[in-house]
């Protein structure tokens, strides 16, 4: 047998059901010992006025007022229509009775209505203000979910929780990588700098640009020229390892974010780089080379342009120098290795 699931639909009617019931119940009961009581007191009264009305007519008969029999006729009339005015019960006096009982019934139902309704609707409330305030998965834990339409509906919404936040985090973790390369990008390369730079962190950074590859383009096609980016993308990341942070900083430049790295060490390994990319095979069938800028962070900077633009200064020398080839900035002072 499946588990019993507590429904609205289900509680509601059962609710009704029992409320109807047990106000009908208590209201012919109260309307049953009033109606007794009335017809009690009413006894009484009939009582007394027939004893009283006989006794009269009995001593006018003995007095000798009334002449034969059959003039005793009207007498018992008048009687018979006293005794049964007085055995009427009159409406107001009936509702002037039982009203009280019936009063207090309704309220009571009234209250109960009241606090079922507001016990029904709590969780609901609670979940739409949590959705509207942007409450996180945890946030809705606490939210009683005492019948079955409601446990539903907190599962649904925490189910769309965890499927928007994981859908964020997803898009969060797109908008920081390069479509072409899959390849972290200049946006979170320029986070990633600012934190070096802020929290004061040595680092160096080496900054790259293939060579000549306008003519790649013009002369393999832009298809042939988007593959040899993403095998030369490829071949940094698995050259820098775990060493440094590698990025796509647009076109045909890349950068190489090397944190707690001397700029000897940056040096040595953009060399061993340019050497294995000079040798490496292509999608055209030709060496594509690089060429590269170099420096490292001093506590004289103060934001992530101004080492890029020491970098970029850097490879503008390299270029100028017949390209394959690396600038150092050192000291402020610039060095070329080929
Ligand atoms: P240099 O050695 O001076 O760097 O010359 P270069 O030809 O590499 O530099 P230039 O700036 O003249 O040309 C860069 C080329 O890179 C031009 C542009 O079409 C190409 N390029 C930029 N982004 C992409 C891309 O995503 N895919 C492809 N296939 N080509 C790209
Ligand atoms: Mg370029
Ligand atoms: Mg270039």
């Amino acid at each position: 047998m499946g588990k019993f699931k507590l429904k609205l639909s289900f509680l509601i009617v059962s609710m009704a059901i029992i409320v109807v019931l047990a106000a009908s119940s208590i209201s012919i009961w109260s309307s049953y010992l009033n109606f007794n009581e009335i017809l009690q007191e009413n006894k009484k009264d009939m009582k007394e006025t027939y004893v009283k009305e006989v006794s009269t007519i009995t001593t006018d008969y003995l007095q000798g007022s009334v002449k034969d029999d059959r003039s005793l006729e009207p007498y018992m009339e008048q009687i018979v229509d006293t005794l049964l005015d007085e055995g009427a019960i009159s409406f107001s006096l009936l509702i002037k009775k039982t009203i009280i009982h019936i009063i207090i019934v309704v309220v009571v139902v009234l209250g109960l209505a009241i606090w079922l309704a507001k016990k029904i609707t709590r969780p609901l409330k609670d979940l739409a203000t949590r959705i509207e305030i942007g409450e996180t998965l945890q946030g809705t834990e606490d939210i009683t979910d005492w019948y079955y339409e409601v446990k539903l509906l907190k599962s649904n919404v925490q189910n769309m929780m965890i499927c928007s936040e994981s859908k964020i985090t997803d898009l969060t973790e797109q908008l920081n990588l390069d479509a072409l390369t899959g390849i972290p990008n200049r946006r979170r390369m320029d986070q990633t700098l600012h934190e070096l730079i802020v929290q004061k962190v040595p680092h160096a950074i080496i900054l790259i640009d293939l060579d000549d590859f306008k003519s790649i383009n013009d002369t393999y096609g832009h298809t042939v020229g988007d593959e040899v980016l993403k095998a030369f993308a490829n071949h940094m990341q698995s050259s820098i390892k775990d060493q440094g942070l590698c990025f796509r900083y647009g076109g045909e430049e890349f950068m190489v974010i090397l944190p707690s790295m001397n700029i000897d060490a940056a040096v040595q390994l953009a060399e061993n780089l340019r050497i294995k990319q000079a040798l490496q095979e292509t999608a055209c069938g030709r060496p594509v080379t690089m060429s590269a800028g170099i420096t490292a962070f001093t506590p004289n900077v103060q934001s992530p342009n101004q080492l890029i633009e020491i970098a970029d200064h850097a490879l503008y020398k390299a270029k100028q120098s017949g390209r394959n080839c690396l600038c150092v900035v050192r000291n402020m002072r610039q060095m070329i290795i080929k």
